[in-house]
């Protein structure tokens, strides 16, 4: 998924109120991030497939380290301790943790059956969303609609160049799903 992601994390800020927003918004791309270093390292592979899906043209056949549920709940479990030993607050460790863990779930719902389950396991599965661009678009606006209105719902700017920058901050996400980005994305999301 692509600003999905950043959905959730916005909607996380009602749960963990104390938690900062960037915070949230690596917890929820925490595995996204891991992938391109493990993909350089050479423990994770993937090609180039025109056709993959409508939406990327890359073949994610091996990335159980980064993306199997099962590491993936491994890295939420680590994300949250780290979080947790320096911030000493439970509630906002427990919800940096799901976020981890929330990016497989999106992840599974816009995945053609490509996500590992546990690493040496060779079941995959995955919704398939990508199969459809305009799907992708209304899934992911909606999404990203929601979790910003949430995350407007509880918090008030403080002065103008907070509104400014969460505005200049929707606007850059949104940009990432516009039908055109999608069109020539050749991201891993
Ligand atoms: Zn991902």
């Amino acid at each position: 998924m692509f600003i999905g992601h950043m959905a959730v994390a916005f909607a996380a800020k009602k749960v963990a109120p104390k938690t900062s927003l960037g915070t949230l918004f690596v917890s929820a791309q925490f595995i996204d991030m891991l992938w391109p270093l493990f993909v350089l390292l050479g423990l994770e592979h993937v090609r180039i497939d025109p056709g993959n899906t409508v939406v990327t043209p890359l073949d994610f056949y091996d990335y159980p380290l980064s993306h199997s549920l099962l590491a993936t709940i491994g890295w939420g479990a680590l994300v949250g301790s780290i979080y947790y030993l320096k911030m000493k607050e439970q509630k906002g460790a427990l919800v940096v943790a799901a976020l981890v863990v929330s990016h497989w779930v999106l992840d599974f719902i816009s995945h053609r059956p490509d996500m590992p389950l546990a690493p040496g396991l060779s079941i995959y599965v995955g919704l398939g969303l990508w199969n459809s661009r305009i799907a992708t678009v209304v899934v992911e606006m909606a999404l990203f609609v929601l979790g910003v209105g949430i995350y407007r719902s509880i918090t008030t700017p403080r002065n103008k160049k907070g509104t400014v920058a969460l505005w200049s901050l929707v606007f850059f996400f949104g940009a990432r799903v516009c039908p055109q980005s999608i069109w020539s994305t050749t991201a891993h999301c």
